[in-house]
């Protein structure tokens, strides 16, 4: 049975890294890089990876280029989960990856897209070039072509939002770590504790 199954892994493996469909979603500067990775100069379709859908049913990539804001951050894990599985993240950009510039003190800025969904892989700077951009999706189609279908539940379990909602759907809470911080989503946040640990939010 495993034979089989790693032979039809190679092959599954295979055509879904080499034509990821990305969804169209970039939210400031870095998403500048992303359109250009596309342009004629990067040429982002020598990786097959041309065709940025504009329905989040459509795609199976999630480039999440730029800062996100705790406003925002509903809208896009909703947008993750309507993608259909597998699908996969990469984080562009430092203040995707940790709030950047933002993380000391900014009070609408998320500390890191990976508080709100799974990431696959993280392309630090500011911006990342759009070489960069190619470089980190060739490292996902290294990733991609190691897995299983036999280890699929393994891998669901791994790429589930890593959000909690509330039982109020008015006042949803967002708990990425329990012990580090409690987020009310798209609502103003009064102000964060001395370590910058916890933040004090009005809900709406
Ligand atoms: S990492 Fe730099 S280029 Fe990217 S969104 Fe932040 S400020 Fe803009």
């Amino acid at each position: 049975m495993k034979i089989i199954f790693t032979a039809i892994d190679i092959v599954y493996n295979w055509a879904r890294s080499n034509s990821l469909w990305p969804l169209t979603f970039a939210t400031s500067c870095c998403g500048i890089e992303m359109i250009s990775a596309s342009a004629a100069s990067y040429d982002i379709a020598r990786f097959g990876a041309e065709v940025f859908r504009a329905s989040p049913r459509q795609a199976d990539l999630i480039i999440t280029a730029g800062t996100i804001t705790h406003k925002m951050a509903p809208a896009l894990v909703q947008l993750y989960e309507q993608m259909p599985e597998p699908k996969y993240v990469i984080a562009m950009g430092a203040c995707c990856i940790t709030g950047g510039m933002y993380e000391n003190d900014s009070y609408s800025v998320v500390r890191g897209v990976d508080r709100l969904i799974p990431v696959d892989v993280y392309l630090p700077g500011c911006p990342p070039r759009p070489e960069a951009l190619l470089d980190a999706i060739i490292k996902l189609q290294k990733k991609m072509k190691t897995e299983s279908l036999l280890e699929r539940k393994q891998y669901l379990e791994a790429h589930k939002p890593r959000v909690i909602l509330s039982e109020d759907r008015d006042c949803e809470i967002l708990l990425p770590n329990p012990d580090f911080e409690v987020i009310h989503w798209g609502v103003q946040t009064i102000g964060y504790d001395k370590d910058y640990k916890k933040a004090e939010v009005n809900c709406v």
